[in-house]
């Protein structure tokens, strides 16, 4: 019988029999493991940077039974997930089509590290599929989508960027970071592969640095020897953590929908406030999309102020109960300046043609009582 995502989280993939009785899989934190003289291949040996002791096993067997993908893989970050997947997917001449506005880590890999290794990229606005098709090369091998893009919530047009990869036999790959599988599954919406910095909601605790990787068996394979090689597999400590984390998703990420709408509904309706970024209000250009593909609208949204950057740091320094720091998807509400932080690599013109200016604040927001969230964010509007 196949179980609802809330039923996985608890159950799927746990070792049966379970190890010792033990109802939490202990930690392994062995970096070796015995072996019984039989020869074997070199990336079949136990060994923890080969990604295969019992914690790293049964870590993959639930990421994977969670998006309803064949096979997972966690890696030592996000972006050891997002590398290690295009460097196993490309060779020297390759071309990836990328959406035009990404997280800042993976738009400066293309831009700065693709060119010595041969590959290129170009831009697409994965929300309008009307300039694809002139941005296609012979070599084009990946097209590479955000579900819901960081840090202006846009969401792709998901259905036509994987019938598109279809017809011109690319590899589709998307982040689901910032969805999570609660309110997408890229496997069931037909993805090749769905890329997660599990430092975000899969863990959703703040408390260590991860990624995931989850597609077919074949594509999983392929990428776990290249990680093999790269070296950037998760330590079995990191596992338990992120295991034990990833048990109270469902709730912590449908608090964080319910939450995250209804404080941008409050702040959409403060005078100081020129626009929020939120696919779950009416108002954003995405909503239809999010309507149809999500499941839950999310727990992160963006706020530009009519007062500019001025306001913005005002309002930034009067919060409260926001911690203003980088990074997401935990059970506390985080508060950044993307222009200073995950974009700030990025040339101002650039940033603010995508929408992304200096005044832009990005809120993810935690498991909080929202009426204190709201009471503490509109006083801090002043
Ligand atoms: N993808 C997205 C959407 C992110 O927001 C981040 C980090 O903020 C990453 C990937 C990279 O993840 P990590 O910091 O775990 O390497």
């Amino acid at each position: 019988m196949a179980h609802r995502i809330d039923t996985k989280l608890i159950h799927a993939g746990e070792p049966s029999p379970r190890h010792q009785g033990a109802v939490s899989l202990p930690i392994y934190q062995s970096a070796t493991f015995e072996t019984t003289g039989e020869e074997k291949e070199y990336h079949e040996h136990r060994y923890a940077r080969l990604s295969n002791t019992p914690n790293h096993l049964a870590l993959h067997a639930k990421l994977a039974a969670l998006e309803g993908a064949e096979a997972a893989l966690v890696t030592a970050s996000g972006m050891a997930a997002i590398t290690t997947t295009l460097l196993a997917l490309l060779r020297a001449g390759d071309h990836v089509l990328f959406h035009e506005v990404l997280y800042g880590g993976t738009r400066d890999f293309a831009s700065r590290d693709f060119e010595p290794l041969g590959l290129s990229s170009d831009s697409i606005d994965a929300t309008d599929p009307s300039g694809w098709k002139e941005k296609l090369r012979p070599t084009t091998r990946v097209v590479y989508v955000e579900t819901i893009t960081n840090p202006t919530m846009q969401v792709a047009e998901h259905e036509a960027v994987v019938a598109f990869a279809r017809e011109h036999g690319l590899v589709s790959v998307v982040d689901n970071t910032f969805a999570s599988p609660v309110n997408f599954r890229p496997a069931e919406n037909g993805y090749d592969l769905s890329v997660h910095s599990a430092t975000k909601y899969l863990n959703g605790h703040s408390d260590l640095i991860a990624g995931a990787v989850l597609g077919s068996d074949a594509l999983i394979r392929k990428i776990a020897l290249k990680l093999d090689h790269l070296g950037g597999s998760l330590d079995p400590h990191a596992c338990f953590l992120l295991h034990r984390g990833i048990k109270t998703l469902a709730l912590r990420v449908r608090q964080q929908n319910a939450s995250a709408l209804a404080l941008a509904r409050a702040l959409e309706a403060h005078p100081a406030v020129e626009r929020v970024h939120y696919p779950g209000l009416e108002s954003s250009p995405s909503h239809q999309r999010a309507r149809r593909y999500l499941d839950g609208f999310g727990g992160m949204l963006a706020v530009s102020l009519a007062g500019g950057l001025e306001a913005a740091r005002a309002f930034c320094s009067r919060i409260r109960l926001g911690i203003f720091a980088p990074s997401l998807g935990g059970v506390e509400t985080l508060v950044t300046r993307p222009a200073e932080t995950s974009h700030s690599g990025m040339p101002r013109t650039q940033r603010e043609a995508l929408g992304i200016s200096d005044g832009l604040v990005r809120i993810s927001v935690g498991i909080e009582a929202v009426e204190d969230l709201i009471e503490d964010f509109t006083r801090a509007l002043g």
